[in-house]
């Protein structure tokens, strides 16, 4: 058989994909699933698929493997004694063994004591597991440890600790070795051993067939940065020949980079482009709506409101079609704002429809709306996942009718059933919380629809372009008059007992309190054990006043527990973060977010906001555990100085290092496996600027380039905006 025709990589340069002729094919090397390669089993795979960026449901490929970048780099050169160690910095010793203390209690970690010199040195391992441990750590034994530096403790009985090392070896096994070894991210049950060969090995079946792989990028502007073709840079991460071939920095990596900046930007606007292939249509309206409802608010609008009011109805005037981004802070009021662009459009004869991700906000939404287009006399209607049955069919009904003029609901309008008479306007809340995907399903609902976006906390504007790409913006800078600051403090834990006596008094005084728990791990599961364990507590103490609410709650226990919370009935509410989105209880006046030093500061800022919509003062009791790392240090100072959401935003990227993957999912950034927008940031106009051209050129990726990035699409999972390509 002939093996070149087996290859995936056809000779155009096209072909690259899922096997297709016949079972005896040669495993791609870039596109089938990581049990293809040699030495990965059922168990590697299932870990690989939790270490990996993968999207949601699809299994691990060979691709995802080559794109997982090392963090640091085993350093070859021996250390013997403390005097030269840097907190911080990775590093190789040279330890004794000296003593095991296993955990006492199930969430504490493993410790082993050690000797570096005559220095002391613990290692940590959080949920090791003890035969395996002693039977590598034998008491006695001399050993080489690589990891990273910390320190532990404070003042004099402060040591030094490695937590979770990536090596640990017998002192003949390393002797002599002289190539830098990468050490990647990892997760439970993969050692750096394994990762690193099975990386190898992807790597190495992707070396016969790089001669083939297409380039997508520009070779004029590969030439004038020097990066390296696709197989040299993959090469070079992994197979590192100086420390700086690993940095964000490198051009291995800036051109890894560029790949995922190029692939999101490109699906952006091909989703986008598509659903504009049709002429916009001119919604003008003749101000009755807007007017009954304007008059009926027991406010006056801010001039900011005012004025993204003005942009949003002149976009919705002309007969383009609107993509525009509605950007405040929380409690910035861009509810009234949504509301009036509705109203614009439903006077024009249109429906309009408000999105939102959850359940919880959704039907927070449609309060809010329910009270300002009460004087409207509009039809406004609600639709989500609990809508069934005979309900949701009549709601469909009158959706398709056009009786309905206004819906708000979440992905559940993006349901096939689900049709409109007539969508001129979407407004979608929280859209970075919506993929390519999402906005494709809604072009297919409302083709001439008008399509506002707000997000909650507002966004770096170079981070608008890569949620976004190219989108007009409005800013509500200025917020509604009277509103009290919060004050925000930082306490340690150490101090909990008199943390939980203030909070008495305060109860006792009429407030209401928020108490945010910790943020454990990825896991919801062990989230959940911390809130219930901290409600147990609390409700010794207060009693029937304590309520919980958590995500894996049934609806109605959740909306049970959130009403009774609302309505005054208890005044502390244990939460884990689902009541980050959206949730308005105006007389919660104290919020207390345990383990503050474990989340993002967008999303603290978030929660935080969920206080001081009243107008009694309110406070924010940031609580953490020492000690306290550098970054987690600045986060909270950035908390305690500023209420800023634009402020915090940019400070927020600007924290956010490499190597800080939990910060980055919690803060709502778009997750870029490659791309680190603190370095790559000037990438990503030219990524825009390069998308526009090629598709000016070359509109259904045709050209042997575009076939190429039709390519670079699917290797970056934007399947769906390149199935949106005529096919043909
Ligand atoms: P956001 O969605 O931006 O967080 P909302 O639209 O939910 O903010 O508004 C927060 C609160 O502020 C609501 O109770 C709303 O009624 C009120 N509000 C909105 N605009 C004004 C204004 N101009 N003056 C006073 N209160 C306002
Ligand atoms: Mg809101």
């Amino acid at each position: 058989m002939d093996v070149a025709k087996n290859r995936q990589f056809s000779k155009g340069g096209i072909a690259i994909g899922p096997p297709t002729d016949g079972l005896d094919a040669a495993p791609d090397p870039l596109f089938s699933d990581v049990l293809t390669l040699k030495g990965v089993g059922p168990r590697i795979a299932e870990a690989f698929a939790r270490l990996l960026v993968t999207k949601a449901g699809r299994p691990a490929r060979r691709l995802d493997l080559l794109l997982h970048m090392p963090h640091g780099l085993i350093d070859h050169d021996l250390k013997g004694d403390a005097t030269e160690l840097i907190e911080g910095e990775r590093a190789t010793l040279d330890l004794t063994i000296v003593a095991h203390h296993p955990p006492y209690q199930r969430r504490q970690p493993y410790r082993v004591d050690c000797l570096l010199g005559d220095c002391n040195l613990q290692l940590v391992f959080f949920q090791g597991r003890r035969g395996y441990l002693q039977e590598q750590l034998p008491i006695g034994a001399q050993k080489v440890i690589s990891g990273k530096l910390g320190r532990y403790g404070k003042g004099r009985n402060q040591i030094w600790q490695i937590v979770h090392p990536d090596l640990v070896a017998a002192p003949e096994a390393v002797s002599g070795a002289s190539w830098l070894q990468p050490v990647y991210p990892s997760t439970q049950g993969l050692t750096q051993r394994v990762l690193q060969s099975r990386i190898r090995t992807a790597l190495d079946d992707l070396r016969e067939a790089a001669a083939e792989l297409p380039e997508w990028q520009d070779p004029a502007w590969l030439q004038r940065r020097g990066w390296p073709s696709l197989a040299d840079a993959l090469r070079q991460v992994h197979v590192p020949e100086r420390p700086d071939d690993i940095a964000p920095t490198s051009k291995a990596r800036a051109r890894l980079a560029y790949d995922e900046l190029l692939a999101t930007q490109l699906a952006l606007s091909l989703s986008r482009d598509r659903s504009q292939d049709r002429a916009g249509v001119a919604r003008r309206g003749d101000h009755r709506l807007r007017r009954a409802m304007i008059e009926a608010l027991p406010f006056t609008l801010t001039s900011a409101q005012e004025q993204a009011a003005i942009e949003i109805g002149q976009d919705l005037e002309k007969p383009a079609k609107m993509l525009r981004l509605l950007q405040g802070d929380v409690g910035s009021g861009k509810t009234v704002v949504a509301a009036i662009a509705m109203l614009q459009a439903i006077e024009a004869g249109a429906q309009a429809a408000l999105m939102a991700p959850t359940d919880v906000l959704v039907r927070q939404h449609a309060n809010g709306l329910d009270a300002l287009l009460r004087p409207t006399g509009v039809t406004l209607a609600l639709l989500t996942g609990r809508e069934t049955g005979a309900v949701r069919r009549d709601l469909i009904k009158r959706l398709k009718s056009g009786e309905i003029q206004a819906v708000v609901g979440t992905h559940a309008l993006f349901q096939d059933d689900v049709a409109f008479k007539d969508l001129g306007l979407a407004v979608i809340d929280e859209q970075h919380r919506f993929g390519v995907d999402q906005r494709i399903a809604l072009a297919d609902k409302g083709p001439d629809a008008d399509v506002l976006v707000m997000t909650a906390t507002p966004i770096p504007r170079t981070l608008v372009l890569s949620f976004y790409g190219d989108i007009a913006l409005s800013e509500l800078r200025e917020k509604p008059e009277g509103r009290k600051p919060i004050q925000t403090r930082a306490t340690p834990k150490g101090k909990l007992d008199q943390v939980v006596e203030a909070i008495g008094r305060a109860i006792e005084a009429g407030d209401q309190v928020y108490w945010i728990c910790p943020l454990v791990s990825a896991s919801d599961e062990l989230d959940l054990t911390a809130a219930e364990d901290r409600f147990q507590s609390l409700k010794e103490m207060f009693g029937d006043r304590v309520g919980l609410v958590h995500g894996q709650m049934a609806n109605a226990e959740k909306d049970a527990a959130m009403q009774a919370f609302g309505a005054g009935r208890t005044r502390l509410l244990v939460a884990t973060t689902v009541v980050e989105v959206g949730v308005d209880v105006p007389d919660a006046t104290v919020m207390v977010i345990e383990h503050a030093e474990r989340f993002g500061l967008a999303q603290l800022h978030q929660l935080r906001g969920r206080v001081g919509r009243g107008d009694r003062p309110s406070s924010c009791l940031l609580l953490y555990a020492d000690p306290l790392g550098s970054l987690a240090r600045k986060r909270l100072d950035v908390m305690r100085r500023t209420e800023d959401g634009f402020f915090i935003a940019e400070e927020d990227l600007k924290l956010r290092g490499p190597g800080e993957v939990l910060g980055t999912r919690q803060s709502g950034a778009p997750t870029f496996r490659l791309a680190d927008l603190a370095v790559h940031a000037d990438l990503l106009g030219a990524a825009r600027d390069d998308v526009k051209l090629i598709l000016s050129r070359d509109p259904e990726l045709e050209s042997p380039r575009g076939r190429a990035m039709r390519l670079l699409l699917r290797w970056h999972d934007e399947a769906t905006a390149e199935a949106y390509l005529r096919s043909g």
